[in-house]
């Protein structure tokens, strides 16, 4: 037991000696590529998370008017958030983890020729995608309903007429459209794009990564302690984003 714990303490050592360290422009130039990529995925994703509220709030106003009370089907505001997110996380985390891997090592270019075939996703990370997309699909209906409820119950609290409980409604679902929208696609995609560098890396052989925190200015005190720390792939998941609307990554450790 003890010669194993030698020989880890031993590789780790060597490991530490003979890392590769990535110069601050390389460290900036990564993080900007990576946060672009990721925010084009984040325009697709507001643009379906806008529309899915929006014909939320369009159903929720005719069953107010029809006299229900149950102004969200959860299981289908689920199906529709499944529906929507499931493409556009796909080819993201396609992209995130070729991009890892080919960091590490890069794919033979075949000049003149066409782009290999596209690799699909490997069963452990369409189990993540699936995981991920139906907790964050159950969440995000959840805080719709309970949006709904306040909006109804303080209406009728107060004792109000209808149009002016459906306009409590509508200010809910302005603030879906609007803030929560933007918030829920990023939050999904920096998931999205933190987990398939991992799996890239994972792909290429490496054993750790180490956590960039965003070079913006609006990092926080809490990325900024984390940042330049390394971590074993394994104990990742889960750590990016930090808070909302985090966009710190994870960079190789070679
Ligand atoms: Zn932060
Ligand atoms: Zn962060």
């Amino acid at each position: 037991m003890h010669l194993k714990k030698g020989v880890a303490n031993y590789r780790r050592l060597t490991k530490l000696l003979y890392r590769k360290t990535f110069s601050p422009d390389w460290k900036e130039t990564y993080w900007r590529g990576y946060v672009t990529r990721a925010e084009a995925y984040e325009r697709r994703m507001i643009t379906a998370l806008k529309a899915m509220f929006t014909a939320q709030e369009t159903e929720a106003l005719s069953k107010l008017n029809a006299g229900s009370r149950d102004l969200l089907d959860k299981s289908e505001a689920l199906a529709q958030y499944k529906k929507l997110a499931t493409p556009i996380l796909t080819d993201l985390l396609k992209v995130s983890i070729d991009n890892g891997s080919n960091l590490i090592k890069p794919r033979p270019t075949h000049a003149g020729k066409d782009a290999p075939p596209e690799k699909p996703l490997s069963a452990e990370a369409l189990k993540w995608l699936r995981k991920m997309i139906d907790a964050a699909g159950e969440q995000i209906t959840e805080e719709t309903v309970q949006k709904i409820a306040r909006a109804l119950s303080e209406g009728y609290a107060e004792g109000e007429s209808m149009p002016d409980i459906a306009k409590r409604v509508r200010a809910e679902f302005a603030d879906c459209t609007a803030r929560r929208s933007q918030v829920i696609a990023r939050t999904e995609t920096i998931k999205t794009s933190a987990n398939g560098a991992i799996e890239g890396y994972r792909e290429a052989d490496l054993q750790q990564a180490e956590f960039l925190a965003a070079l913006d200015d609006r990092i926080c005190d809490e990325c900024d302690s984390l940042n330049g720390k390394i971590y074993d792939l394994d104990d990742c998941a889960g750590e990016i984003p930090v808070h909302c609307n985090c966009r710190c990554c994870w960079i190789p450790v070679v």
